[in-house]
């Protein structure tokens, strides 16, 4: 992603009344619609019809809906983790195609932690599924029961149009198992489609983004067609930082871990992104096992950070990290405002 393919927080990253970014730009476009402004001059007018909606990806923690978002968006934008509950924030990638634009949502699993954060993770949940074109209920293949009754139950609230994507068919034995899965899935009644995928290999996700087309309503692109978020980039910045948390750490303490980007500055010369980022965990031993010995595992978190940071923004990047305690930040609001979890609204 080119650096200034991202929008900023203050352009389509508004929030609207109802929580969502961007909404105010999708309203902009529904005003321009009806109003019927200025008509397209014959070589404006568009060739074919034009489609853009909104998708949210629901389903059990570790189906792989932040892998199938990466891999239909087509960049890396949300964290992946063996481990669950990595996705604490609402993740949008905006896939733009000739002829439509998809806005996907990506949510944290059902199976929230207690507490204020929590609550967010739910409330998040439950946002997604508000005012969407199409849920994609992501179901793995692996798991035993189909249909799981507790992905069916995310949908009880949702009035619109569903589709099962049977995810990580990479790990069937033989093609023969999937005809009973899409059968189990297909009988509750409750899905306009049951679409395989592996998300991980990309099997069949063409299909799956083709089918998705299909159901969003005409309207223009909601926003710029170089956006692939609507995200500000400090907040992909903090998550990649986690992301390597996640992956280096062990128990506790990846989930006692909050990021703060406190800088981030593009230089000519040498022509650079610098970043500068605090790592907020709740104890002192945490911060211990975060710096490591002779600050060996700060270095290594650092250093699989900028690497994936390089190649996301495709430019030389600095990145400067450092480790704080903040006591109990999981419980205080105040905190979790300052780290980015808790609804303005
Ligand atoms: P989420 O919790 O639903 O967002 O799940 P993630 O996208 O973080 O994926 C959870 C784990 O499943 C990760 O280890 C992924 O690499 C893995 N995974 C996701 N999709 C596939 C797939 O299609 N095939 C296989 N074999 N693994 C997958
Ligand atoms: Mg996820």
């Amino acid at each position: 992603m080119r650096r200034d393919g991202v929008p900023s927080a203050g352009s389509a990253g508004a929030t609207d009344p109802g929580g969502r970014q961007g909404g105010a730009s999708r309203e902009a476009s529904d005003d321009r619609r009806k109003g019927g402004e200025t008509p397209l001059r014959a070589s404006e007018a568009p060739l074919r019809v034009q489609r853009a909606g909104f998708v949210s990806l629901i389903g059990r923690p570790n189906s792989g809906k932040s892998t199938l978002l990466n891999r239909l968006v087509g960049e890396k934008l949300a964290i992946v983790s063996p481990r669950p509950q990595t996705t604490r924030n609402r993740i949008t990638g905006i896939r733009n195609l000739a002829g439509a634009q998809v806005i996907f949502i990506d949510t944290p699993g059902l199976h929230a932690p207690t507490g204020k954060l929590g609550a967010f993770m739910r409330q998040t949940v439950e946002r997604s599924l508000e005012d969407v074109d199409l849920v994609c209920v992501v179901a793995d293949v692996t798991e035993p029961r189909h249909p799981d009754p507790e992905t069916l139950a995310m949908l009880r609230d949702h009035r619109g149009a569903a589709y099962c994507v049977l995810n990580k068919i990479d790990r069937l034995r033989s093609k023969a198992r999937l005809l009973p899965l899409i059968e189990a899935w297909r009988a509750p009644g409750r899905f306009r489609e049951i679409v395989p995928v592996s998300a991980l290999t990309g099997a069949n996700c063409d299909r799956l983004l083709a089918s998705i087309v299909d159901v969003l309503p005409e309207h223009p692109p909601f926003f710029p067609a170089d956006a692939t978020s609507d995200q500000p980039e400090t907040f992909y910045v903090a998550e990649m930082i986690r992301e390597k948390i996640f992956a280096l750490t062990h128990e506790e303490v990846p989930y006692a871990t909050a990021v703060r980007v406190e800088e981030l500055a593009e230089r000519t010369t040498p022509q650079a992104l610098y970043i500068r980022a605090s790592i907020f965990v709740e104890r002192d031993s945490q911060k211990g096992i975060l710096i490591g010995q002779a600050g060996g595992m700060l270095k290594r978190i650092g250093t699989a950070a900028r690497h994936d940071l390089e190649s996301f923004f495709g430019i030389k990047v600095y990145l400067a990290l450092t480790v704080q305690v903040r006591r109990q930040w999981r419980k205080d609001d105040r905190a979790l405002r300052e780290f980015g979890f808790l609804m303005t609204s």
